[in-house]
């Protein structure tokens, strides 16, 4: 393979094999694994989550459910362990966003701010944003009272054994209750209409979970601490009434859905109707052939750490098959 160019060798003609974008734990296991195959891939990292590469994982303290670490990781150390790896087998890493992808013509093009890259292949892990609902304490409760993924930290001591509360009126946040009352005392769903959105026999298990109380026409306004600046409750208001109370619980699960990255590619491979990347059923192709798909941004149901990283060995080894047979 030739080197990408970059702003000051414009001139350069490389073609890469392969381009990754994204560096969560689909887009650095994709790495590995090409690197491994000799493809010397070339990734962008991206930095829109909390400035730096690594992607979600970066926002939260302990990881328990990785294989491989039996006392947990920290999901930074975790992110770093995976970026060595993949700089070993010899990825070449930019912590850059990509702005730019053209898959409609061979060789594709990859634009970031410094650098335009053609290339035969493009892994697309860029993953998903869990929607938030901006509350004025958000960010000062994330990750210490305040999650977004009920099955990463149901289990973990702040939340085992205490009444949380759980936001949301769809199939995500039902499931999210339903699996919190194996370890909470006691979950509150806040639903803002006054019915849910979620399947029928998602609502029938909601409602025959004798430790689930489900409050309609409540809106969450914020969370409220305690004199040691702890979480202790959650500031909502009935929409019908315009009441204000507080609702004591120890931890506030968001179960209002998440955002699949996957706007670069808006119109140039077949998205469903929430915006994630489509894959061929048991594989990791796109739409669009030579462009291949990894992690969240396909995922819409299990969403967990291990789950990308296993489509991100799909992904590199499909890469792998179609240069073989394509070039
Ligand atoms: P992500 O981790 O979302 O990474 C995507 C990457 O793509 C990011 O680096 C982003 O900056 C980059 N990117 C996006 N757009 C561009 C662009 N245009 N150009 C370049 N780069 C781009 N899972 C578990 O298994 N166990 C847990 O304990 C656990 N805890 C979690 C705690 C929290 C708070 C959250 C939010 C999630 C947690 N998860 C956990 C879920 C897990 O983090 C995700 O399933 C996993 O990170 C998805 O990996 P991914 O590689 O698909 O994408």
């Amino acid at each position: 393979t030739v080197k990408a160019y970059s702003a000051d060798q414009p001139t350069s003609p490389g073609v890469e094999n392969l381009v990754i974008i994204g560096s969560g734990p689909a887009g650095y296991t994709a790495a590995i694994y090409a690197g491994r195959a000799n493809l010397k891939p070339v990734m962008f990292e991206g930095y829109q989550i909390g400035g730096v590469p690594g992607g979600q994982l970066m926002t939260t303290t302990e990881v328990e459910n990785f294989p491989g670490f039996p006392e947990g990781i920290t999901g930074p150390d975790l992110m770093d362990r995976m970026r060595s790896q993949a700089e070993r087998w010899g990825a070449e890493l930019f912590q850059e966003d990509v702005e730019f992808v053209d898959v409609n013509t061979s060789p594709f093009t990859v634009q970031s701010s410094d650098r335009i890259v053609k290339c035969n292949s493009i892994i697309v892990a860029t993953g998903a944003t869990a929607k938030r609902l901006k509350l004025p304490r958000e960010d000062e409760f994330w990750s210490r009272g305040i999650s977004a993924c009920a099955i990463c930290d149901g289990a973990s001591p702040i939340f085992k054994g205490q009444v949380l509360a759980v936001v949301g009126g769809g199939d995500t946040a039902t499931e999210e209750a339903i699996y919190l009352t194996k370890y909470a005392r006691h979950v509150h769903l806040l639903v803002r209409r006054d019915q849910l959105k979620a399947s029928r026999a998602m609502q029938d298990r909601v409602f025959d979970n004798p430790n689930i109380t489900v409050h309609y026409n409540t809106e969450t306004v914020d969370v409220v601490s305690n004199s040691k600046g702890q979480m202790s409750g959650v500031l909502t208001k009935r929409l019908d009434t315009g009441v204000e109370s507080v609702l004591e619980v120890k931890g506030l699960f968001y179960g209002i859905g998440h955002s699949p990255n996957s706007q670069l590619l808006e119109g140039q491979v077949k998205l469903d109707d929430t915006g994630y990347i489509l894959v061929e059923e048991g594989t990791a192709k796109t739409s669009t052939e030579g462009v291949f798909v990894a992690g969240d941004v396909q995922d819409h149901e299990w969403r967990q750490a291990i789950t990308a990283a296993g489509s991100g060995c799909i992904a590199a080894l499909s890469v792998e098959r179609y240069l073989v047979t394509n070039n």
